[in-house]
């Protein structure tokens, strides 16, 4: 899938998870932190490409790109799985404890959380393409949502900019505009 439908998928992701569990606690600055890990989170599992976002907007990051993807097996394999899940979660805990001693306003927690559930969701969406996801690392299967491939999308063709993305904006308008009130609530309460 595209990147912005990936960062789409998971801004929404995130505002169910907040809307559903509102945490007890949020500063400002975690809010801000914590949307931002949530969209590097829904796109950093194509960081196996050397066209990524990332790479491409870094000087020499083409090449970086070639040598994480081939480190990775290739595009859609480990940072496209269970492992590799597991794995952006052991590194960005390690990653956020390390840089928490410049930012103590952040609650590391929950910048975490934002990161893995656009992770998670960005393995969702890519499950939804015709060339699946090897979810189950090491055995070299990959799934789909349909299960039939020829009902799935192709990464970038109509259905994912005309269906999908159209949808998961009136899918974000609605979450937003029927929990209006209780967002305004959490901002009330949380934001300090
Ligand atoms: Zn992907």
């Amino acid at each position: 899938m595209l990147g912005r439908t990936h960062d789409l998928a998971a801004i929404t992701a995130l505002g169910v998870v907040v809307l559903a569990q509102p945490p007890r606690t949020v500063t400002l600055a975690t809010g801000i932190v914590a949307v931002f890990a949530n969209l590097v989170g829904g796109i950093a599992p194509d960081l196996d490409q050397p066209t990524a976002p990332f790479w491409r907007n870094l000087p020499v990051g083409k090449y970086f790109g070639r040598l994480f993807g081939m480190v990775n097996g290739g595009h859609r394999f480990l940072t496209h799985s269970l492992i590799g899940l597991a794995l952006f979660g052991f590194s960005v805990h390690w990653l956020l404890v390390a840089v928490h001693p410049i930012m103590h306003s952040v609650d590391i927690d929950l910048v975490w959380w934002a990161f893995m559930i656009g992770v998670v969701s960005h393995l969702i969406m890519d499950s939804f393409t015709r060339e699946g996801v090897p979810w189950l690392l090491p055995i070299p299967i990959k799934f789909g949502m349909p299960p039939l491939k020829k009902l799935r999308m192709t990464t970038g063709h109509f259905g994912e900019k005309f269906i999908v993305f159209p949808l998961l904006l009136i899918a974000d308008g609605i979450l937003y505009s029927s929990h209006s009130d209780k967002i305004l609530d959490i901002l009330r309460r949380h934001l300090t």
